[in-house]
């Protein structure tokens, strides 16, 4: 048996991971089967991101509901009559977490009738091979690859399949998902999909579309790398309008969403993971009229991200108030606003601010203000007993950096100047070796002689190694979830940084 823990393990991200573990143990305890399924099973084997993280339990997931959210899990939505729970976890890792049914399709377009099922019966619904497999996460089997359509050749190949010839017929949102993933992963229907899609096509099934399967659909392209790319395609295979009547490429601000999307790589580059979903959706629509986006807020079930669409100018709004006003009249207090923003918002505000100040301002947030930690002298603290160990560290730290970025420190001679009085006294000298240990030591020597001076060479350095020194910064910020938690502001991530070799020893330890 393959052992897809494994490769689970080291292709989720720590986040993701955590929240595996949390869902799986929450289940357990409710005594429920669990596995992970869907697209976060075909990304994992494919080598693609992971978006988000699909579940499906055997049982009813919604019993969940009260755990997880005291484990810290914000539920987005739950649905009584599909068993479903849409919900992020700690870290913002976004997760769905379904109950294996059987569907029976009566009516074209129609929902289907549903009823509880196994984890085998539950594939058997699924849209294409790629998304019909189950990884177990149940004790007695974990790591278990349920395949019964062969999705791993199907992966391996790059083709997108359907399960049988109904299947546009039963639900034709697939058709708009199989433009989706042709289109997100460059590749090719199958041959007798394709065959299908045109024929479904041509006898306009998606006449029979449902609004929430609309309403997912647009959701999906908020969250989507590429969103302007599957805009593209889905307006060339005439899916687009199927999502609104009036929406086309021409209603995309696209000089905004790829800004949007370079800016949100910069972000990320240092650290900072900002959900751009509801950014993108303001983009990919700015075009539309109020009518049009209020009718696409009503049709997507993830309640949340409608909220933070409709918010997004206000706050953006406000947070421009705020960098031109007194809480941000020198670059500490702005670094110290701006380490306590949401990321969503200073990305957001980064992409449309109109005021020059304010664009400079964010700039400076992420470039300069930076590089002012290169010039916190961490050799001369250490040599002065200001290291990481020290509980006042953070404190004078956070002060150095400060004054940097105000400008009241300029030189390394102020900056030595303002803290020689603040160091700790000098520790007490080491005891001097114990009877025992000069006899063996002189033993040892009696045995090996080496030249005194080497031997007196060696003590000295020894006597002269400083005290464990802090790594040099780095521009680079630390995450975003803990700064919510621990502003950077209070303490500057070269601060952050410098205490994490203490971390690491303490784990090695451990193991
Ligand atoms: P993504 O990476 O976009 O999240 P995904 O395949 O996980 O891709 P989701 O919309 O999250 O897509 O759906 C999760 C899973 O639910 C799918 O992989 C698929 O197995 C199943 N599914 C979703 N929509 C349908 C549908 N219309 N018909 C059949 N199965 C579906
Ligand atoms: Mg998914």
């Amino acid at each position: 048996m393959a052992d897809y823990i494994y490769t689970m393990e080291i292709r989720l991200t720590p986040d993701q991971q955590r929240g595996v573990t949390l869902v799986q143990d929450i289940a357990r305890n409710a005594e429920m089967n669990i596995y992970l399924t869907g697209g976060a099973v075909r990304d994992i084997i494919s080598g693609f991101p992971i978006r988000d993280l699909d579940f499906t339990v055997q049982g009813n997931p919604l019993k969940l509901q009260k755990e997880l959210e005291r484990a810290g899990a914000v539920i987005a939505s739950a649905d009584d009559d599909l068993k479903t729970l849409s919900l992020v976890l700690p870290g913002n890792v976004r997760a769905e977490i379904s109950a294996a049914l059987t569907e029976r399709y009566e009516k074209v377009g129609k929902p289907p009738i549903v009823s509880p099922a196994t984890i085998i019966e539950d594939l058997r619904r699924r849209d294409f091979t790629v998304n019909a497999m189950a990884l177990s996460l149940n004790p007695g089997s974990r790591g278990l690859l349920m395949d019964p359509f062969n999705g791993a050749a199907d992966i391996e190949a790059k083709v997108i399949r359907i399960l049988h010839n109904y299947a546009f017929v039963e639900d034709p949102s697939r058709l708009i998902r199989a433009t989706r993933f042709a289109a997100r992963f460059h590749w090719p229907l199958e041959e007798r999909t394709q065959a299908r899609y045109q024929s479904a096509k041509e006898n306009n099934y998606i006449e029979h579309i449902n609004d929430r399967a609309i309403g997912l659909e647009i959701e999906q392209l908020a969250y989507e790398d590429d969103p302007l790319h599957i805009v593209r395609m889905l307006e060339k295979e005439e899916w687009l309008k199927v999502l609104n009547p009036h929406w086309t490429t021409a209603k995309v601000d696209t000089a905004g969403l790829a800004h949007l999307l370079k800016t949100r790589q910069q972000m990320n580059e240092l650290g900072y993971t900002p959900d751009p979903a509801p950014a993108v959706l303001y983009f990919l629509t700015s075009r539309l009229g109020d009518k049009d986006i209020a009718d696409m807020r009503k049709l997507i079930p993830r309640k949340d991200l409608v909220e933070a669409w409709k918010d997004l100018e206000d706050n953006a709004k406000d947070l421009a108030k705020r960098l031109m006003g007194k809480e941000a009249a020198t670059p500490s207090r702005t670094w110290k606003l701006l380490s306590e923003a949401r990321p969503e918002m200073t990305l957001f505000l980064a992409v449309t601010a109109r005021q020059q100040a304010v664009t400079q301002k964010i700039k400076n947030f992420f470039t300069k203000w930076r590089q002012v930690q290169q010039k916190i002298p961490l050799p001369e603290m250490t040599e002065l007993h200001i290291t990481p160990q020290w509980p006042q560290y953070p404190k004078v730290a956070k002060d150095v950096f400060t004054l940097l970025l105000d400008g009241k420190l300029r030189s390394r001679t102020e900056i030595l100047k303002f803290l020689k009085p603040l160091a700790p006294p000098p520790p007490p000298p080491p005891p001097p070796p114990s009877k025992r240990g000069r006899a063996a030591k002189a033993a040892l020597a009696a045995q090996a002689p080496a030249p005194k001076a080497k031997v007196e060479e060696k003590k000295k350095a020894k006597q002269d190694v400083p005290a464990p020194s802090a790594p040099l910064p780095t521009v680079k910020a630390s995450a975003p979830e803990k700064n919510r938690k621990k502003p950077a502001a209070k303490m500057p991530p070269a601060i952050k940084r410098a205490s994490k070799p203490k971390q690491k020893a303490k784990g090695k330890k451990r193991r």
